[in-house]
């Protein structure tokens, strides 16, 4: 019988499988995925992450190879309203990294292999689960048949459409929100560095952030029913006209459209499985805290899962880690909600009014500090 079965070999439950293995545990990470996942989400990661990615060897690696955002701007009507310096934010990481997703869990994915060859099974899709209370039998398709796995406790870190959850029945708070965004990578032609901008328009935000190799990730607010039909030029064109950025169009390597909305799993621990990461919280986009919020679940439960596995009585602190992580998730939400706000289309007077009060805000010691925290996941 293995210890743990991680359903889903995203960055969560990747992250989760190394701390386990790390300390001798029998870990089977099962990936319905023949290949890595080569579209890149997530690209920020948060100082608390980068804490907890340390833990596990890969910090340092990735912020070799990853853009260090140390300063972001908000600019409206082509002046400066505000500035944020992340420099107090954490003394080890005073930064965010910027990295794509893919070669985050590039990293992750060897450092589990490094640990144990065998631990990762690709094109390994988990259909059901019967927990019996002793054990867990976990049935799984692979291009061999399917076959079942005992392990005495499963994660699931399958994702927003999580077959775990489904097959729970775990329900769900649900919110669907009326943004809808465009993010592309271009070359970066601007003066920004290692800056983030964010621009502050009447027309709806344009967020810009750069990526190792020379280039920004570009996300602009859309209406819905533009985004499906989105193009490298359109948004390139949006950009240009909120922003007066020329973004070179033919220089696109992604693209992408996606709506927004919140989906909540009410509970995390079921029995011997626990869910985690987009499983257990579905969160927009906007605010870049998806893939952070799943790794400080993953660092918080492998030391509990260490203690049942001894055999510790550890129910207490089990309900302490769910009610935790739920409200962490909450917070997420509330937090993205505000950049959402931040982002929507205003008539112009109170647009001005708006942005004035921003740049006010800003210089009120105390309160960049205090927003800078937020953003980075630090309080
Ligand atoms: C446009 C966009 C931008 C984003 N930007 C950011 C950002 O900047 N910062 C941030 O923190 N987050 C961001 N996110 C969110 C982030 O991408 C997710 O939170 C993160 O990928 C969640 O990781 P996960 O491991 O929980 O789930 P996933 O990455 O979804 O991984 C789940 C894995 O489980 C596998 N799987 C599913 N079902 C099964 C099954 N039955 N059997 C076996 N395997 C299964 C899947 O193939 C997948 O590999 C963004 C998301 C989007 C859509």
């Amino acid at each position: 019988m293995i210890d743990v079965v991680v359903v889903g070999g995203g960055p969560v439950g990747l992250y989760l499988a190394a701390l386990l293995l790390q300390h001798g545990v029998s870990v089977r990470v099962l990936e319905r995925r023949d290949a890595p996942n080569t579209h890149s989400r997530a690209i920020g990661i948060h100082p608390p992450s980068l804490e907890a990615l340390d833990r596990i060897g890969v910090a340092s690696g990735l912020v070799a190879k990853g853009v260090q955002i140390r300063r972001g701007v908000a600019i409206g009507g082509g002046v400066e309203v505000a500035g944020m310096s992340f420099h107090t934010v954490s003394r080890c990481y005073p930064f965010v990294l910027s990295i794509p997703q893919a070669r985050t869990e590039a990293a992750l994915e060897r450092r589990v292999r490094e640990l144990d060859g065998g631990s990762l099974m690709r094109g390994a899709t988990v259909t059901g689960l019967h927990d019996d209370g002793a054990k867990v039998a976990v049935d799984v398709l692979t291009s061999d048949g399917e076959s079942r796995i005992h392990a005495a406790f499963v994660m699931a870190a399958d994702g927003v459409r999580s077959t775990v959850r489904q097959q729970l029945a775990i329900p769900l708070r649900r919110k669907d929100y009326p943004d809808s965004y465009v993010m592309g990578d271009f070359a970066d032609g601007t003066a920004f560095g290692p800056d983030a901008a964010l621009f502050l328009e009447p027309a709806g935000i344009v967020e810009s952030f750069p990526l190792p190799g020379g280039v920004r990730r570009w996300v602009a607010r859309t209406h819905r029913t533009g985004a499906d039909t989105a193009t490298a030029r359109s948004l390139a064109g949006i950009v240009w006209e909120r922003t007066g950025v020329a973004v070179d169009a033919g220089t696109n390597s992604m693209l992408s459209s996606f709506g927004v909305r919140t989906r909540l799993a009410t509970r995390m621990i079921h029995g011997r499985i626990v869910l985690v990461g987009d499983a257990a919280h579905e969160i927009s986009p906007i605010g870049g805290q998806g893939m952070n919020l799943g790794w400080l679940d993953a660092a918080g439960l492998a030391p509990l899962l260490l203690s049942l596995l001894a055999h510790a009585d550890v129910e207490r602190e089990l309900q302490r880690f769910e009610r935790q992580r739920l409200r962490a998730a909450a917070a997420a939400v509330r937090q993205s909600e505000i950049n959402m706000l931040l982002g929507r289309p205003l008539p112009r007077a109170l647009w001005l009014a708006r942005n004035r009060l921003i740049g006010y805000a800003a210089g009120v010691p105390g309160i960049s500090e205090r927003v800078a925290a937020r953003f980075t996941m630090h309080s």
